[in-house]
This record gives C-alpha cells, structure tokens and sequence, in this order.
C-alpha cells in the first residue's frame, strides 16, 4: 500500500500569505507524488480575516486539503496539537504558514527517515530579516531552557520538522494541557537528526507571536519540563538566612544609622524576594489547576474534508 504524509498547518490570520503558501505545498505535493500521498491538513486558529474562506474555496478544488476551524484563538500550539490528532498519515510534518520555513524541505526530511530517524527537525543557521529583539530573545530562551531542563531540546529549533506515525502517536498520548511541541517531541524519544536551513523572511503579514504569546510559550515551556524554579526557592533560602545571620551579628558589634538603613531596605528586598518565591509556586500550583479541569485543549467549529 502506498505510504502517505501528512502535513499540518496552523494559520491565524494569514489571508495575505495562504494562496502562496498552497501554490508551494502543491509543488511540494507533485514532487513526492511518485513516493507518497500528500494530503494537507490546515488548522485555522480562530483567524478573524478571510483566512478559512480561503482554505474552504481549497478544499472544495482538492479533496486533499483538508481544514480545521477553531470556535477561538486557543493557541499555536493548540493549533499544531489538532492537526496531531487529526493525521492518520504514515509521516506528518509541522510548517508555519507563512512559508519563513521552506515548504521544500519537507522532501529531504522525508528523505531522511529512509536513513533510520523518525524525527526530522529543521534547525535554523540564519534567521533573515528577524527583528534583533527576536533573535536575542530566541537564543536566550534557548539556553536558559536548556540549563533548567533535563530534556533536551535542539537549540534554534521551531516546530518545522517531520516525524513517523510512531512518534506522532506517542505525542497524541500525552493527554497535557499546556503545550511545547518542540520539546514534547525529544521527551518521546526515538532517533532524530537536524536539517540544517536558513530561515526565510515571512511571505506577507506580520508576526503573530507578540511579546505576550511568546513569554507564554516560554513559561509554559519552562514550567512544563522543569521543577528547577521551586527548587531554587530553597537554595534563595539558605542564602538569605546566612545573609541575616551575618547582618545580626555586625549589628551586634557595630550599630549606627548606616546599618538601619542597610537593614530595612533589605527587609523590603527579602520580602519582594517571598512575592517572587509564592509567585513561582503559584505558576505550578496555577497549572495543576488547569490539568484538573480536564478542559478540551481546542474546540472545532468546523471541518473540511475530514
Ligand atoms: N499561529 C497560530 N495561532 C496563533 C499565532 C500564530 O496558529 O495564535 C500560527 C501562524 O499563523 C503561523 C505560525 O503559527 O503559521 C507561526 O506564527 P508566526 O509566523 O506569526 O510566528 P513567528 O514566526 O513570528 O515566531
Ligand atoms: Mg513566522
């Protein structure tokens, strides 16, 4: 029987990038045609532009445009978490829509599952016309993660890859609600390897990661692989217990206004380190409270050829 791939799309608010984005996925298609069936399967995150009236005039052309439609905006990676569910391919591969990574790649990633991996990430040499905030901000979240988590995570990835039906399927069985895609992958295991590119600028459009979604995918990256945080609260501890200990005795020996000052400003200090150390317990214990809900992580309004 013939293998088929799966690839997935998250689109929000993309109606200036998607006709050129399904031109360069179709000639992506035609190139695997000998080798695989290619069905695409887009994932509309609740888009408030004519994003899923582009994808519905699609789907009605070719049967194998198949598309998502969310009741809201959930989220990237809530978007990339359906099309999962929804793949019944032998290879899924995970692109953004507005073609910064090279829809062709996706043939050489395949290609590289005939040398024995199941995981195929495209990792980034160069990143064009990114603004430096971005970049810097990326290369920092990247080894931060790294020296917090113990599950490593390929520095300079996105979620840009492809990976077997096996790996997918492990993924479909993590039931949690906060999402890192790109980190869930290496959790799962099995043999991976990079594909090194350099990253396009968007086709059209601008970015629909602000500041705020960003800091969220990090945090949720963060907490959801690291307990680090909390214990680092108990190292801040002995610190300042030692600190108090010391001042105490100064105070003993020597006392004068310098060291009131001294002494109250770090009253102040300790007691916005104690916000700080509730607050990070709070995010676990904030977190366990959404597990417990047992919410749907998305809600589908609609759906094309599926
Ligand atoms: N996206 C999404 N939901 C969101 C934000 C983004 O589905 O809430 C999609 C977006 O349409 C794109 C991909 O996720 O296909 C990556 O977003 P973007 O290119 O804006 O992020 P950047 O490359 O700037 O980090
Ligand atoms: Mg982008």
């Amino acid at each position: 029987m013939r293998e088929s791939l799966d690839i997935i799309i998250p689109v929000y608010n993309e109606e200036e990038c998607l006709e050129q984005t399904i031109s360069r996925l179709l000639g992506v298609r035609e190139n695997l045609f000998n080798e695989l069936d290619v069905n695409f399967i887009f994932v509309d995150d609740g888009s408030k532009d004519k994003s899923f009236a582009i994808l519905k005039e699609y789907a009605q052309k070719y049967p194998f445009i198949k598309a998502l439609s969310f009741s809201r905006n959930f989220g990237h990676q809530f978007a990339v978490s359906a099309g999962l569910d929804y793949a019944k391919g032998d290879y899924i591969a995970i692109i953004d829509a507005d073609l910064q990574d090279p829809p062709e790649l996706i043939k050489d990633m395949y290609a590289k599952t005939k040398e024995g991996y199941q995981v195929v990430y495209g990792k980034r040499l160069k990143r064009r016309k990114e603004s430096a905030f971005k970049k810097f901000t990326a290369f920092a979240f990247y080894r931060i993660f790294d020296s917090l988590c113990q599950i490593k995570v390929p520095t300079d990835t996105g979620d840009f890859r492809l990976i077997t039906r096996e790996v997918a399927d492990a993924i479909r069985n993590m039931p949690e609600k906060h999402r890192f895609i790109r980190a869930m992958v290496p959790w799962v295991g099995f043999n991976s390897t990079p594909l090194y590119y350099n990253r396009d600028e968007r086709f059209a459009g601008v970015t629909k990661y602000p500041l705020s979604k960003m800091l969220k995918l990090a945090s949720d990256g963060i907490l959801s692989f690291s307990t680090k945080p909390i214990k680092f609260i108990h190292i801040l501890a002995g610190f300042l217990m030692l600190l108090a200990i010391t001042i105490g005795i100064i105070g003993l020996f020597w006392y004068n206004g310098f060291l009131l000052c001294l002494i109250s400003g770090l009253i102040l200090f300790i007691g916005a380190l104690q916000l700080f150390a509730i607050g990070t317990i709070g995010e676990y214990v904030g977190r366990i409270f959404e597990e417990v809900k047992n919410r749907p992580i998305y809600i589908i309004k609609e759906k094309l050829n599926i």
